[in-house]
This record gives structure tokens, sequence and C-alpha cells, in this order.
């Protein structure tokens, strides 16, 4: 195989998704880091309405629900995903003020002006850092927050293999400084940035080791299951072999 081409996004769509449900969440991120990240919010109360895109089964939705006020809105495109959020929030009691729907991010289910706070967490690239900042601002009440985890360079002297592989993913990962201007750019108050620690890579990283293992037993003789497998130990083994150079930020901004 290829490892320089192939990436998770070549493999099949249930199969990745087979691969990632019944955990509590699907990239890196940390309840600690939510709440790090929330702290920076102001004006929150009951009447608020929170978005939370690429919400996944709803790990850092239901840390969000537990410690502020107001309705949240979880959209992902992937339904098993959303029947799991709701799940979710009914047995940790929020389900009157959180609930998961099925939805795209290039097409999200909102009025203009509705929104107090957008949050993201390891989605937005899907759709582009710029592009997801530009086109949700509109969803934004003027004065709203946006929060948003995003991959991105710590240094600018990167070793080939590492810049290789990730500009075969995500040829938008950028530096901390053009992150923020671009923040600024789309039309936003920069108000914090700060770096996630190593270990929510870590911690996700040996989840995925652990996983990899039964779903190897379940698909055993599966050629794509196989190169699903090599691609997700090569993207751990590069991190712990590159993570000075690389991780994810929390970039919060307020509509101007
Ligand atoms: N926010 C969760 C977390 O941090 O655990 C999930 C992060 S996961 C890496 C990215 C999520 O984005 C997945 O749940 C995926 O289904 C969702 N996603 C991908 N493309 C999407 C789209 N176009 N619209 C909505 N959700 C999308």
């Amino acid at each position: 195989m290829n490892k320089e081409k192939q990436n998770i996004h070549d493999f099949d769509l249930s199969m990745i998704y087979s691969f990632f449900s019944n955990t509590e969440r699907q990239g890196p991120g940390s309840p600690e880091e939510t709440l790090k990240a929330l702290g920076f919010i102001r004006g929150l109360d009951e009447r608020s309405k929170i978005a939370d895109i690429g919400c996944g089964t709803g790990g850092q939705t239901m840390v969000l629900g537990a410690n502020m006020p107001g309705e949240i809105v979880g959209v992902d495109s992937w339904p098993a995903f959303i029947e799991q959020f709701n799940k979710n929030a009914r047995s940790k009691g929020l389900h009157r003020r959180a609930r998961g729907v099925v939805g795209d991010m290039a097409d999200l289910p909102f009025e203009e002006g509705e929104l107090d706070l957008i949050w993201s967490e390891g989605a937005i690239y899907n759709i582009g850092f710029e592009r997801g900042l530009s086109a949700w601002r509109k969803f934004l009440k003027p004065g709203g927050y946006i929060a948003v985890t995003e991959n991105t360079w710590f240094r600018g002297d990167r070793p080939g293999e590492i810049q290789q592989f990730w500009d075969s993913i995500y040829p938008e990962m950028d530096g901390i400084a053009n992150k923020v201007a671009q923040m600024q750019d789309a039309g936003y108050l920069p108000v914090a940035t700060f770096m996630l620690p190593e270990t929510v890579w870590t911690d996700y990283y040996t989840w995925q080791a652990e996983r990899l293992k039964s779903f190897q037993q379940e698909h055993e003789g599966n050629p794509a299951a196989a190169g699903f497998i090599e691609t997700m130990r090569y993207e751990a083994e590069l991190y712990s072999k590159y993570m000075q150079y690389y991780g994810y930020m929390f970039y919060i901004g307020k509509k101007l």
C-alpha cells in the first residue's frame, strides 16, 4: 500500500463508522479541555441556543450540557452517531436541553442569527477551517461565540515525512498565527487560543490500538479492512514520532 497516498477518507464510510461506534469520543479531546474552552464564553443563560457541529456521539456535547444553561443541538451527518447521541442525552438526563439531529455542516439546519454559540471539536476540517468559520458566522447572533479545535503546525522546520502525510490529508493545516488571522479575517475577534495537551492524542491512540485488535478479528481476510488498519497504525506511529511538530489547538472567537 502507498502510505503517502492513502488516508482514512479513502475507506468505505460504514467501515470507518463501525470502527468508531461505541466510543465516548471519535477524535482527540477531553472533558478538561472542553471546560477550559467553555471558560472563555460569556453571557449564556437559559434562553441561549448552542450548536455542536460534527458532534459524533456527543462526548463533548454532554460535558457542555452539564456545565452550561440553554438548549444544545448536536449536528452530525452520520445517523448512527445521532441515534447514540440521543440515547446518551437521555441516559444523562440532558434530553430536555440536548438533542441530536442528522445534518450537513455545509448546509446547517439553523436560522440566521439564531445561535449564541457554535462549538465544533475535531470536525471543522471536514469542510475546511476558513470555509467553516465563514459559512457558520451568519447563524450567530451579533457578539455570539465560536469555539473549534483544529490540527495545527507548531513549528516551521517540519521533516518531509510528516509534512507530506498531512499535506495529502489536510493541506489547509497551517501555523497558529495564520489560523488566528484567518479567524479574524472571517469576521471574529480572536478571544483565546490554547494548545490541547499531548495526552488527548496519546489517550486516543491507546484506545485506537486496542480497538484495532478486535476490528482486525472482526474483518479477518478483508483487504480493505487490512488497509484501514495499516493506515490507522501509521497515523499513530507518525504522531509518536513527530508530536512536537503538530497537534490540536482550540480557537475561540466572538462574532464582530
Ligand atoms: N466532535 C466529536 C468528537 O470530538 O469526539 C466527533 C469528531 S469526529 C473526528 C468528526 C465528526 O464529523 C464525525 O462524527 C463525522 O460523522 C462528522 N462529519 C463529517 N462530515 C460531516 C458533515 N459534512 N456534516 C456534519 N458532520 C460531519
